[in-house]
């Protein structure tokens, strides 16, 4: 959950913690942006409805949810040691793709 009448979560509450490397404050701050831009919208239009505040769901999920998703698949692929042993091989003798793991990570 995101949001709700009179509530939009942010950060750590809202779960946008990176579940590869732990890191949140990134998200925390977008996220607190985001949720800024939200409340002004909400004061302007006087509407501060569970559907009005679902808006704000649609941005996390835009900006900030793709990524997450990307990087908790790669979590579940670090938990298969054969998996990261064959990669780990092959990276050593590729560089293209110890680069390309490097800009992911
Ligand atoms: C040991 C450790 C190391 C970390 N290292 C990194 C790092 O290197 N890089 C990184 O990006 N992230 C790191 N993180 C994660 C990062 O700290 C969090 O993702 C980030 O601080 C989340 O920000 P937030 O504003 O959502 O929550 P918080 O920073 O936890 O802020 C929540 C605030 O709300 C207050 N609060 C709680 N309950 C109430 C209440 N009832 N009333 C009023 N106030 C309340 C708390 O006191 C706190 O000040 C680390 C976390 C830990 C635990």
């Amino acid at each position: 959950m995101l949001s709700a009448k009179n509530v939009l979560l942010c950060g750590d509450a809202a779960s946008l913690i990176d579940p590869l490397n732990g890191e949140g404050i990134g998200n925390a701050m977008l996220s607190g942006q985001l949720a800024a831009e939200q409340i002004q919208k909400s004061f302007a239009a006087q509407n501060f409805s569970a559907e009005f505040l679902r808006q704000y769901n649609q941005f996390i999920h835009q900006k900030l949810i793709p990524e997450l998703k990307q990087k908790l698949f790669m979590q579940k692929m670090f938990n298969r040691p054969w998996l990261i042993n064959r990669l780990v091989s092959f990276g050593a003798s590729n560089k293209w793709f110890r680069e390309f793991v490097g800009k992911k990570l």
